[in-house]
């Protein structure tokens, strides 16, 4: 989920520090993250801002440019952090109302936290920022031994992105330039009262080299959860005329009729509809674009092959069927009879359990093509599931 961030609202994400202390050549924010740079990361949080400024280092501006430019507008920073954003201040002043400060080294920013502070301006507020009620007691040591316990009452971890209104904060570092570790603490110079909003554990700031681990055992559990939660539905409707013949095929199983039906490959009309029910839970088109009805090796191929293509890709891409749903309408043959043999067979060239599978059937009351005899139609549900 990406915060979509009101017009006007402005982020900008600071990465100019060389991050010594996170144990590597190349400053942190500049270190893969999973398989993009921790900055990447970071930027992807705040994709739903009309403008963001990314306030680099002078040694990194060309390979900024390469990886961000176009919807990120880059700037150089200065020698201290303040003087950093006070660089993106410059390159917002009159183009947004409200500004969000962010941290390049927290990459991992739920939603939620950015939104909180969004809120809180759209709420009127002059400034916000996220942070946490500091849970854990707090000593004061000296020498390796405790000397004094500290009450944590009030206490707070704070975070970013801080938010402001664009004019108070710039007529903040105006007004004390380089003066302060960070701009909540410019904000309550010049007397500005700042809302507290909702932090998150997960928004980690990437410090030591042991943040990185936890980053990405952070981004590992998330990728999980997100597999878990990728279900995708698949819908499929196909037709075939009836044409002379003594049997249809449907659903895999042979039925004896008066006709049989009309198509390139065995007019399997029920296993049509679930083949591209498939192919559309995964965005895969339909049967034609698999197996193209100009290409005659496809003639009077048997549909199981183009069932069995679909849930196969189906499983490379890392889903299994969580249930497929075929209703056959016509007024003849009857299907009841045929409906176990039906699911029995889908269920076996799918390799699923029968209780996956269900198949049905419907007259149209003697109305339209079906009605009158014409053919049969079909249409399919699937659901897939990923992880
Ligand atoms: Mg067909």
């Amino acid at each position: 989920m990406t915060v979509r961030a009101p017009a006007g609202y402005a982020a900008i994400i600071t990465a100019a520090g060389r991050g010594a202390r996170a144990g590597s050549d190349r400053p942190k924010q500049w270190r893969n993250l999973g398989s993009q740079p921790v900055i990447a990361h970071t930027l992807a949080a705040f994709a739903g801002f009309d403008r963001i400024v990314l306030v680099v280092h002078p040694d990194d501006m060309a390979d900024a440019v390469t990886r961000f430019a176009g919807p990120v507008t880059i700037v150089t920073g200065g020698e201290t952090r303040s003087a950093s954003v006070m660089a993106g201040l410059l390159a917002l002043e009159g183009q947004a109302s409200h500004v969000l400060v962010h941290d390049g080294a927290r990459p991992l920013t739920p939603a939620s936290v950015i939104q909180g502070v969004v809120d809180a301006l759209q709420g009127g507020a002059v400034a916000a920022a996220p942070a946490l009620p500091v849970s854990d007691t707090l000593w004061r040591g000296d020498g390796g031994n405790v000397t004094a316990i500290t009450t944590r009452d009030g206490l707070y971890r704070a975070q970013t992105p801080q938010g402001f209104r664009l004019p108070e904060i710039l007529a903040a570092h105006r007004m004390h330039p380089g003066g302060a570790t960070d701009d909540v603490a410019l904000a309550l110079k010049i007397g500005l009262e700042v809302t507290i909003t909702p932090g998150s554990e997960d928004n980690l700031k990437i410090t030591w080299p042991d943040d990185f681990a936890r980053a990405e055992r952070l981004m590992g559990a998330e990728r999980l959860m997100g597999n878990a939660m990728d279900i995708r539905m698949g819908n499929g409707f196909d037709v075939h005329a009836f044409e002379p013949g003594d049997h249809v095929w449907l659903c895999g199983i042979r039925v004896p009729h008066d006709s049989g039906l009309k198509g390139h490959s065995d007019a399997d009309v029920g296993m049509h509809a679930l083949t591209d029910a498939i192919y559309g839970a995964l965005a895969q088109g339909d049967i034609g674009r698999h197996f193209p009805p100009s290409d005659p090796q496809w003639k009077g191929t048997e549909s199981h092959v183009f069932l069995r293509h679909a849930i196969d890709l189906a499983r490379e891409r890392g889903f299994r069927l969580g249930n497929a749903d075929v209703t056959l309408i016509c007024e003849t043959p009857k299907i009841g009879p045929h409906a176990d043999a039906m699911q029995t067979r889908l269920a076996e060239i799918m390799q699923v359990e029968t209780g996956r599978i269900s198949v049905k059937a419907t007259t149209s009351e003697r109305l339209g093509f079906t009605g009158r005899g014409e053919g049969i139609a079909a249409i399919a549900t699937a659901t897939l599931i990923g992880g």
